[in-house]
């Protein structure tokens, strides 16, 4: 007879602005860690001591699912494996997990233009790749043993599947129990702040960015149809008014990029200079967020129709089309 799963947050500090992350214990007829944190030691000794309170090790757990490549919750995937641990993430992780030096040198090169088209000065744009290189270091290069399809059981645990939920990174996923209503749900949706639609590069052997806003309220207007009764977020609390919050993010959408919209009323601007327009406090040091943030809801109403591009000298400028609604 096959065992209902139990859930067990687990939450552990990192050293980013996010916060502490939650990962999540799996019981049933398997043992299953979902994320492991960022590849510090006070995190590493935290999860380990956690596990302990289980009766368990690395060696124990039958498998590691990872929901996304962001090193809040990668950090520790290499460790697991090497600890025997049959390790299982999404097709879309590979490039970003296994340190690819091609997609790594692409991706730089891609911000590096990038950036300059969208008017930001060459010494921000330097600072946010350093940032980015930083941040890398907290995970190491792995290669997942399992690449599961979206609808494929997850093994073990009879009632889970997993969901491919892009936006956030584009290769998160979540799992979830239909009969249930419990979503796993990494970073997909946060109880407490909006999850980030952060700007990527092209995959391999593309040459289109992907629209990641879009992808995201794609995601959301998707997860709405599910049956979500809990959902165990990465950061923060568990919640259960799941449909209430996604119609809230969808909602923030369509004013922000309102805002953007009135900020461009007068004259074409580029995104740095809407950046600064839109965050005067936070765009300094919170560039890589902010024009995440910034492009996204460009991208939204480009989708829309509602504002076009004029390229100068290599640089960006958005123009609104028409008469605001
Ligand atoms: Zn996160």
């Amino acid at each position: 007879m096959t065992q209902k799963t139990a859930i067990i947050p687990i939450t552990l500090p990192t050293p980013f602005d996010v916060g502490p992350v939650n990962c999540v214990l799996l019981k049933s007829d398997a043992v299953t860690l979902v994320d492991s944190g960022a590849k510090t030691e006070e995190s590493r000794q935290q999860l380990l001591s956690i596990l302990k309170d289980h009766g368990l090790t690395f060696k124990d757990l039958d498998y590691y699912i990872c929901t996304h490549y962001h090193p809040d919750h990668a950090g520790l995937s290499k460790e697991i494996q090497e600890s025997g641990v049959p390790t299982l993430m999404l097709r879309e992780a590979v490039p970003y997990v296994s340190g690819d030096r091609k997609f790594i040198e692409q991706g730089e090169t891609f911000y590096t233009d990038l950036y300059h088209s969208f008017g930001v000065p060459d010494t921000l744009g330097r600072i946010e790749l350093l940032k980015l290189r930083k941040y890398r270091t907290f995970s190491s290069a792995f290669v997942p043993d399992t690449l599961p399809l979206p609808g494929d059981e997850v093994p073990g645990h009879e009632g889970f599947i997993f969901l491919k939920t892009p936006g956030h990174a584009p290769d998160h996923l979540s799992l979830y129990h239909e009969k249930d209503g419990i979503l796993i749900g990494g970073d997909v949706l946060l109880p407490h702040i909006s999850s980030n639609a952060l700007l990527e590069p092209p995959a391999l052997n593309e040459t289109e960015r992907p629209r990641t806003l879009l992808q995201y309220r794609e995601t959301l207007q998707y997860l709405y149809t599910l049956n979500l009764k809990t959902v165990y977020p990465g950061h923060g609390e568990p919640f259960t008014n799941a449909a209430q919050l996604i119609t809230k993010r969808l909602h923030d959408h369509t004013e922000r990029a309102k805002t953007l919209e009135h900020l461009l009323s007068d004259e074409p601007l580029t995104v740095f200079e809407l950046c600064r327009r839109l965050f005067p406090k936070l765009y300094e040091k919170q560039l890589g967020l902010v024009v995440s943030e910034v492009v996204g809801h460009l991208d939204l109403l480009q989708s829309e129709g509602r504002v076009r591009v004029e390229e100068e000298k290599k640089i960006s400028h958005y123009r609104r089309t028409g008469v605001i609604r």
